[in-house]
C-alpha cells in the first residue's frame, strides 16, 4: 500500500509541475500572440423577440496557437487576465470591432457590437477614455457599443465599478451585466450597477424545459429585469421550443447557436443579409 501511494504521489507532483511549466508557457505565448496576429474575433448575433430583426452581435475572440491550435478563451482569458495580458489584448479586441463596424457601416449595416470587458480592465482608470478615443477613430457613434461585465468582475470594488460605468454609460455606450445568475450577491447588485440589460446565463437556458428550478430561475430573472426596466437576453438558446418558451415569458431577445454559432465578419454578413429577406 505504502509502494502505491508513493507513485501516486509522485504521479501528483509530476503532474502538477507540468502543469505550472504548461502554464508558464502559455503566459509566455500569450504576451507574444498579439504581436504575431495569432488572434482574430468573431460574430454571433442577437436576436431581438420584438420585431425579429437582429439587433446586434457579440464579439468573440478566438486564439489559433502556432503549434497548439486552437485554445478555448475560457483556458487562456484567466491567464491573460493573471498576468495583465488581457489589458492589451481587450484594447485590441475593441478596436478590431469598432474597424469591423465601420467596414459594415459603409455597406448600410448598423451593427450594434457587445464586447466583454475584462475586471481587469473595468479596474483600469483609463478606460472610458480609451473607449471613447477607440469609437472616435474609427467614426463609429457610442449607441452602436455596449460592454459586457460579469459580477464577480465588480466584486472587488463595487464603488469604483460603479463610477467607471457611469463615465463609459456617460459617453453614451450601453452596459450589460453578463452570466447573470451565477455569481453571489446577483440581486443587490442589480440594483447598484449602471447597467441597461442582463443576460441569463446559459447554463439556466440549456435546461430551461426540463429542469424545474431553470425554469423559475430563468422565469425569476426576466420578471426582475421587467420589474427593475432592464432589457433581457437569453444566452445559449439551442431549440425553437426554448425560443417559444422564453418568448411567452416576455424575454426581450436571444442569443444561441440555434440562431448561428459566432462566426467571422464575411459570413456574419452573409448571415444578415439573408436574416433581413426572411
Ligand atoms: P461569455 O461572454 O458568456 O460568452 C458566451 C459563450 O457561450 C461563448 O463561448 C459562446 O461561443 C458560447 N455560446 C453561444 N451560444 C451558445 C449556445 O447556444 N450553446 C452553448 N453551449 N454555448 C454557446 P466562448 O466564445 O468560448 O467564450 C467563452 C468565454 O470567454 C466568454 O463567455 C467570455 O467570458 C470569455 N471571452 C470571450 N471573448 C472575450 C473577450 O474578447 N474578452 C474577454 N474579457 N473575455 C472574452
Ligand atoms: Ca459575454
Ligand atoms: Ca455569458
Ligand atoms: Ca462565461
Amino acid at each position: 500500500a505504502k509502494t502505491v501511494s508513493r507513485n501516486q504521489f509522485q504521479f501528483y507532483v509530476a503532474s502538477v509541475d507540468s502543469e505550472m511549466r504548461e502554464r508558464k508557457q502559455m503566459e509566455k505565448d500569450l504576451h507574444q500572440a498579439l504581436l504575431n496576429n495569432e488572434f482574430h474575433i468573431v460574430f454571433q448575433p442577437q436576436i431581438d423577440y420584438k420585431n425579429h430583426t437582429i439587433i446586434g452581435a457579440e464579439v468573440l475572440l478566438r486564439w489559433v496557437h502556432p503549434t497548439r491550435g486552437f485554445i478555448p478563451p475560457d483556458i487562456f482569458i484567466p491567464i491573460a487576465e493573471d498576468n495583465g495580458s488581457i489589458v492589451g489584448i481587450g484594447n485590441w479586441v475593441l478596436d478590431q470591432a469598432c474597424k469591423q463596424a465601420a467596414i459594415w457601416q459603409k455597406k448600410g449595416h448598423c451593427i450594434k457590437l457587445a464586447i466583454n470587458l475584462s475586471a481587469v480592465q473595468l479596474r483600469d482608470t483609463t478606460i472610458d477614455k480609451h473607449i471613447k478615443d477607440t469609437l472616435a477613430k474609427h467614426h463609429i457613434e457610442p449607441q452602436y457599443l455596449e460592454v459586457e461585465i460579469t459580477e464577480t468582475g465588480v466584486m472587488e470594488d463595487v464603488s469604483k465599478a460603479i463610477s467607471t460605468l457611469n463615465s463609459i454609460k456617460d459617453h453614451g455606450v450601453s452596459t450589460a451585466i453578463d452570466d447573470f445568475g451565477t455569481g453571489y450577491s446577483s440581486l443587490s447588485y442589480l440594483k447598484k450597477l449602471p447597467i441597461d440589460k442582463v443576460k441569463i446565463d446559459k447554463q439556466f437556458v440549456h435546461d430551461l424545459l426540463i429542469d424545474e428550478d431553470d425554469t423559475s430561475i430563468v422565469n425569476a430573472v426576466i420578471q426582475l429585469s421587467k420589474s427593475l426596466h432592464l432589457k433581457v437576453i437569453a444566452e445559449g438558446v439551442e431549440t425553437e421550443e426554448q425560443e417559444a418558451y422564453l418568448v411567452s415569458r416576455g424575454c426581450d431577445m436571444g442569443q444561441g447557436y440555434f440562431y448561428s454559432r459566432p462566426v467571422p465578419a464575411d459570413e456574419f454578413l452573409t448571415y444578415l443579409l439573408a436574416y433581413d429577406k426572411k
